[in-house]
């Protein structure tokens, strides 16, 4: 019989991996959170993040699942844990991986300023890393090997980069950011799920998806979610022992839930939903110590998923959650921004569209053609059609509030460059709207659809200064205004010297803003108290205008074995549609204008003067002045990022 000692000396280190170690104890022992991109540089301790260790379990080799979904919010650890299992794999089970971003750029900022300074800080793995220019030079994939396997970092946006290698693993990077299409090849998610095929077939392949949710109208990470067993970290009460998850809002019965005051210092505590006691922030770590995972979907779902807001965090404090909460709850972007990172939940969006009647009803005492009391800048949106054009120009004033303040139909053939509805358009640039304090105002910025008549619109908005040519694009994630491309052709199909910028307008999300503005009610109190993003409709808006305006709604459609919800017209939408591009228009003014709540008060307070006031002291006003004093003091900020990706929600969220 052969001893164990006989064949020690046979087995070399090269077929005998190390001593095999489980994922959450080779991290504890193995892994330091660098100082430049940690809350709490030093030791990994599975003890400051326990509901970290069963997603680690589960992605051991030897636990059966395939998919492990992390539906998480910011701060949780949900970046960490991709790390952590990159080296492990890297270490102790070596095979080929693949991690897929957005984008090769998010790739690229990641491995830059995240994945190199964690290897550099892990002893264990830093000296077996090999980087490696990638073997296909036109490839933009970042390869790095080690002994029997090798990450490959790439994005979801390179067709190439995604279908070419077999791998075991796989991380799904920020996946409710990837493209609905890759290259005209279909969904990107796809791609990447067919390179794991060989090893899906033998029981060794496995994914992971960590990622914060976003809208749930087409929510990858989301769907994942509620497609698997659906777990949540129970936590005790300290008081009566009570097992429960930790919502930040009461429960359908108003239990449960974060209780705070509105002002610092919040006091944040928790209300048990059980015996109703207050709970101290300064039993979180205790309770966290003694939460389980439990699963709510235990029919046929085989794969673990998981969820956890930043209520669970142990680098953030209840103090801080409930003060976002504060800050966001008046601003739609910020209220979806707390929704997707404090709450780890995706935004919900009513697609049912706003009963017309209801809006009717409720027009206010001002004429069309005239500009209501604060009414600041006046933007206007056009919609082409076959028989003639639509429009509606919106006064928008302080947080967001508008004033519907003129709509028309001029009939026409725009396919005709020489028809006269071209010029009645051009007059509507010209025209001036009285204001209530004796000026006359124009149309700060005209937006107008080219997806019907193209070169007619391209020649019409040449001639015009302050008129953009606009596409509306799909899409939950397309910003309300993207980055124009240039049009060069001309009618006659030639080239166009100069030529026209076209810009693409994410329409979708904005008229999920409509929906929720067209929602709110007019409070009784008084102007002071109309909530912000209220529209406000004349007495002279008929019936026709308000049914056009309510003429969308959502569903569900199946698109490549996704489902997702996407806009549809019940009937004609042309006032609606001039609206998105309304609004569009002041987005990009706000934009470009760098229009944050202060400048948009100095600009206010130029406009609201009479003009006999504004001739007397035309350069010294103090308005004026300040603003001027504003815009060179206006820091330099990336205005081109969608406001729901400000970073608003601080520095922390950065490194999880
Ligand atoms: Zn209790």
């Amino acid at each position: 019989m052969l001893s164990a000692d006989f064949l020690k000396p046979l087995i070399s280190a090269a077929v005998m991996p190390p001593v095999r170690m489980e994922l959450a104890a080779w991290t504890e022992k193995h892994r330091e959170l660098p100082a430049e991109q940690s809350a709490s540089p030093g030791p990994w301790r599975n003890d400051k993040f326990p509901f970290l260790v069963e997603i680690m379990e589960c992605l051991s080799p030897w636990h059966p699942c395939e998919t492990v979904t992390f539906a998480k919010s910011a701060q949780v650890g949900g970046t960490e844990i991709g790390f952590n299992w990159m080296f492990y794999v890297a270490d102790q089970y070596p095979g080929p991986m693949l991690i897929v971003h957005p984008t090769i750029q998010a790739a690229q900022a990641w491995v830059r300023e995240k994945l190199s300074a964690s290897i550099r800080q892990c002893r264990r793995i830093r000296h077996i890393i090999v980087e490696q220019k990638s073997r296909d030079g036109a490839s933009t994939t970042l390869f790095k090997s080690f002994a029997n396997g090798f990450w490959v970092i790439t994005g979801a946006n390179s067709s190439v980069d995604i279908s070419s290698k077999s791998v075991r693993y796989v991380i799904k990077e920020e996946i409710d950011r990837w493209p609905d299409d890759v290259d005209g090849q279909g969904d990107p998610e796809k791609l990447v799920n067919e390179r794991q095929t060989s090893f899906t077939r033998s029981g060794l392949a496995k994914t992971l998806s960590a990622c914060t949710p976003k809208n749930a109208a087409d929510s990858r990470i989301w769907a994942a979610y509620m497609k698997g067993d659906q777990r949540r970290f129970y936590v005790p009460c300290p008081h009566c022992g009570f097992e429960q998850v930790l919502h930040f809002f009461p429960n359908s019965k108003g239990r449960g839930g974060l209780v705070f005051e509105k002002q610092p210092p919040f006091r944040a505590r928790y209300a048990c939903a059980d015996c109703g006691v207050l709970i101290e922030h300064f039993h979180k770590d205790q309770m966290l110590a003694r939460g389980r995972w439990i699963a709510q979907n235990q029919g046929e779902a085989v794969q673990p998923s998981f969820h956890i807001n930043a209520l669970y965090s142990p680098v953030t404090t209840w103090d801080k959650i409930a003060e976002k909460f504060l800050d966001a709850k008046e601003d739609r972007n910020k209220l979806i921004t707390f929704v997707n990172l404090v709450l780890g939940e995706p935004w919900e969006e009513r697609g049912d569209a706003p009963e017309w009647v209801r809006l009717f009803e409720r027009r206010s005492d001002y004429d069309l053609k005239t500009l209501p009391p604060g009414v600041v800048l006046l933007t206007c949106g056009v919609d082409v059609q076959k028989d003639g054009v639509y429009f509606e120009t919106v006064g928008w004033g302080t947080s967001k509030r508008s004033w519907s303040v003129d709509c028309g139909f001029y009939p026409g053939d725009p396919s005709d460059p020489q028809d006269p509805v071209w010029d009645t358009l051009s007059k509507l640039m010209r025209e001036t709207y009285p204001d209530a304090f004796g000026n006359r105002r124009s149309i700060d910025l005209l937006m107008i659809d080219s997806g019907y008549q193209a070169n007619a619109v391209y020649a019409w908005s040449k001639k015009h200064a302050f008129t953009f040519a606009v596409k509306g694009m799909p899409g939950w994630l397309t910003p309300a205004v993207g980055t124009p491309t240039k049009q060069e052709i001309n009618l006659e199909g030639k080239k166009q010297p100069g030529g026209v910028l076209l810009y693409p307008i994410g329409t979708w999300p904005l008229k999920a803003e409509l929906y929720a503005n067209l929602r709110k009610a007019l409070n009784d109190t008084g102007d002071e108290q109309t909530p912000p993003g209220f529209c406000f409709f004349s007495r002279q808006h008929d019936e026709t205008f308000f049914r056009q305006l309510t003429a969308e709604f959502l569903k569900d459609v199946k698109r490549g074995g996704r489902t997702r919800k996407e806009w549809f017209a019940n009937g004609a939408n042309h006032f609606h549609d001039c609206r998105i591009y309304a609004m569009a228009g002041f987005e990009y003014l706000r934009m470009v204008e760098q229009l944050d709540d202060e400048r948009f008060e100095l600009l206010r307070l130029m406009r609201e003067t009479p003009p006999q006031q504004a001739q007397a002291d035309l350069f010294t006003s103090p308005a004026q002045a300040a603003l001027k004093d504003a815009a060179r003091k206006a820091p330099d900020h990336d205005t081109s990022k969608p406001a729901a990706d400000s970073d608003w929600i601080g520095d922390l969220d950065d490194w999880i």
